[in-house]
């Protein structure tokens, strides 16, 4: 059996860090570090080549041209390798993940992010063990040969989610990322266990890439207080063209006629609202309670069980390849990589 060949994309994050001894913060360090703390890489039969960023950045700075960036090395190096391993900062990794698993399209091979808590240069790092399993992972085959995993997926202290099902849950934690509504895709023990039923398939044979992204989306979580003042500004500016409304529970918000009236003209002027629940896990059901209803009425989307992070990297995604917003809020409803 011919080995198979892995790109390992070092875009920055904790895991290759290193103190800075003048004032004793963790900045991002050369990928030599690395491959040097981990001589494993070299012993299970994997080719890996592998691909840095510049700059290396902490994850907190990622932006839209980092997950282009990322989609198109993707898609030039596609038929080179059987499969990508992404070494990311975890403090985004579940928005670059979401973004990239609606950037690709057609996805065959795994394309699996993984970082760490510590950096791999520490005596009780994490970064080893979940950057072996991430290689061991991209490198898995079926019966037939395809990739065991052909989706976005992050793996992390055991655990292979959907991507773009993913939330970062823990900040001290090794056990730091969660799917709430989705099974793991494999859970790594003695053996890897691949959860083979809720691994996501494409039928499209060949990549594509989506990367024109339009980012005037705004996040406005619901809460008690919120004034008027808030709640029109984040609604009805003009130069924001589609706003998450993070709700509460089963997707119900305040039911003062202000704020209905305030959703009524911003969805009128055009404008897409999409509903998801502030809740870990669980759905938007906007027929359930009446503050929810006035919501569906007003003409507000349900974002269903879709995360904050895949809500925003699927709108990115939509508006930059449509500029017509009724077909985006069709899409918003079609599960398009199994994050609904
Ligand atoms: N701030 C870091 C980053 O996201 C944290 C991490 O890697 O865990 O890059």
């Amino acid at each position: 059996m011919t080995h198979s060949s892995i790109l390992l994309i070092y875009t920055g994050g904790t895991i290759g860090m290193r103190e800075d001894p003048a004032d004793h913060t963790l900045k991002p360090y050369d990928f030599a570090n690395i491959m040097a703390e981990v001589p494993e890489l070299g012993k299970f039969g994997v080719e890996i080549d592998t691909y840095t960023f510049s700059p290396l950045i902490d994850s907190s700075d990622v932006e839209p041209q980092v997950w282009q960036e990322l989609a198109k090395l993707i898609y030039d190096r596609y038929d080179s390798y059987d499969g990508f391993v992404v070494l990311h900062g975890t403090d985004t990794m579940a928005y670059s993940a979401s973004a990239l698993s609606f950037m690709l399209e057609g996805l065959n091979k795994p394309v699996i992010f993984t970082g760490s808590q510590l950096p791999i240069g520490w005596p009780r790092t994490d970064g080893k063990e979940n950057l072996i399993s991430s290689i061991e992972i991209a490198a898995a085959r079926d019966e037939n040969g395809g990739a065991t995993v052909p989706e976005v997926c992050i793996y992390f202290d055991s655990r292979l989610l959907r991507g773009n099902r993913s939330v970062k849950i823990n900040a001290e934690q090794f056990d730091a990322f969660r799917s709430p509504n989705y099974p793991e895709l494999a859970v790594a023990g003695i053996n890897l266990r691949f959860n083979r039923d809720c691994i996501h398939h494409t039928s499209q044979k060949n990549l594509r890439i989506n990367t024109q992204l339009d980012t005037r989306v705004a996040i406005l979580k619901v809460h008690p207080g919120i004034t008027e003042h808030v709640a029109r500004h984040m609604l009805c500016d003009e130069g924001i063209r589609a706003v998450i409304l993070e709700t509460y529970g089963s997707g119900n918000s305040i039911s003062k006629k202000w704020f209905t009236d305030i959703v009524r003209e911003s969805c009128e002027s055009g404008k897409i609202v999409l509903n998801v629940t502030q809740c870990l896990s669980g759905e938007v059901d906007m027929e359930r309670y009446a503050t929810g209803k006035e919501l569906a009425k007003a003409g507000v989307v349900s974002g269903h069980e879709m995360t904050t992070e895949a809500a925003l990297a699927k709108l990115f995604v939509l508006m930059g390849r449509s500029a017509d917003n009724t077909q985006v809020k069709r899409q918003l409803s079609e599960n398009l990589r199994g994050e609904l």
